[in-house]
């Protein structure tokens, strides 16, 4: 790739499809040295390594954030799942599967290569073993919960792993009586029981719902009552039969999935971050996440303040927290900030 002047900006991944015709992987004249893949990966791996995270699962490579764009690569113990997600990085799987292979010595390595992004690149959604073999359920543990995880049809590669150090952060406020709203396999709903009197989980897919059904029992929570609804007409009912909570989260999937769907997504988050304040005790804490890279913090921030203010709640914000650390941010990639997650206190 080269500047106006002719002078080299630097070496890309091409895509002949995709909006995103070129994904930098170097800057400068030089290319990068023959095996850079292997030497990225062993430096991901290295990074989480240091982290020494409490948790048998956590993400491994997080894309431009690792210097490998589009390509994702979680841990689930002892097996891997890996997504491609653009044409050079999926063009290039035997060479990352090989190097996987060496340096982590996994069981098996899943491609979860299904999302709907792979269509955008002219690219087929398949699942396919790569390397060893992947059971249909394996066992993780993430701080002192253990889940059942599906890598083949779980959604995203099987959990949402970029939670994981915003339930730690939640189970510092956690108390009373716990609504956990859009809780899929049930993450902050059980990191949080232990310090609750009761916990409500919603959730609008029925197989999420079995799952933390599950994960319930598995883990000896029995102060839990799970629903299948839908968390707009839910919250609504629960307004109207004057239920209060201590503590809410709100985790709720991507509204805004494209630049497109922003003016919804906001109204979304509007909603249920206003119906969420209305009920919630004064003193009580609001765990509210927006995981829409097109919905940028300060955007958030006012949908929330907004909300506030036509709950008539006065609210202080005790932390701004985003995805863990095994998922960081690539400053100059706005749009790897993806994942915003505020702890807010009703005061009135
Ligand atoms: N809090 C979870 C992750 C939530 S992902 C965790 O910590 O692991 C978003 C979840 O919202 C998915 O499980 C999806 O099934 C659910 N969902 C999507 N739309 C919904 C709706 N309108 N009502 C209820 N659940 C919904």
């Amino acid at each position: 790739m080269k500047t106006e002047r002719g002078r080299p900006v630097g070496h890309a991944l091409f895509s002949d499809e995709s909006e995103i015709t070129l994904r930098m992987i170097s800057v400068g004249a030089a290319a990068p040295s023959g095996d850079f893949i292997a030497e990225r990966l062993a430096a991901a791996i290295a990074y989480r390594e240091s982290l020494a995270l409490d948790a048998t699962a956590y993400r491994l490579v997080h894309g431009e954030a690792d210097r490998l764009p589009s390509l994702i690569v979680d841990r689930y113990g002892d097996y891997l799942v890996v997504q491609a997600l653009s044409q050079g990085i999926d063009r290039r799987l035997p060479e990352i599967t090989a190097a996987l292979a060496r340096i982590v010595r996994p069981a098996g390595i899943l491609a979860r290569n299904d999302p709907r992004v792979r269509l955008l690149e002219g690219l087929e959604q398949k699942v396919e073993v790569l390397h060893g073999d992947v059971p249909e359920r394996l066992e993780v543990r993430e701080g002192a919960v253990r889940y059942l995880v599906d890598p083949w049809k779980g959604q995203k590669t099987g959990l949402f792993l970029d939670q994981r150090e915003n339930r730690e952060a939640a189970q510092r406020y956690a108390r009373g009586r716990l609504l956990d709203a859009f809780s899929y396999n049930g993450g902050f709903a059980l990191s949080l029981a232990p310090r609750c009197d009761s916990v409500l989980a919603v959730d609008i897919s029925a197989d999420a719902v079995a799952r933390i059904r599950e994960n319930a029992a598995r883990n000896g929570v029995a102060n839990i009552d799970v629903r299948e609804m839908n968390v707009f007409d839910e919250l609504r009912e629960l307004e109207r039969t004057g239920a209060r909570f201590d503590t809410i989260v709100l985790d709720p999937p991507a509204f805004a999935k494209n630049k497109g769907a922003v003016q919804k997504a906001m109204s979304g988050y509007k909603e249920i971050n206003l119906r969420a304040l209305k009920l919630l005790q004064p003193g009580g804490f609001l765990v509210t996440c927006s995981c829409s890279y097109n919905v940028s913090e300060a955007m958030f921030l006012d949908v929330v303040a907004e909300a506030a203010a036509d709950a008539a709640a006065e609210v202080s914000l005790v932390e701004k927290r985003a995805q863990g650390r095994d998922h960081p941010i690539l400053i100059t990639v706005p749009e790897t900030y993806y994942l915003k997650c505020l702890i807010l206190r009703k005061l009135a």
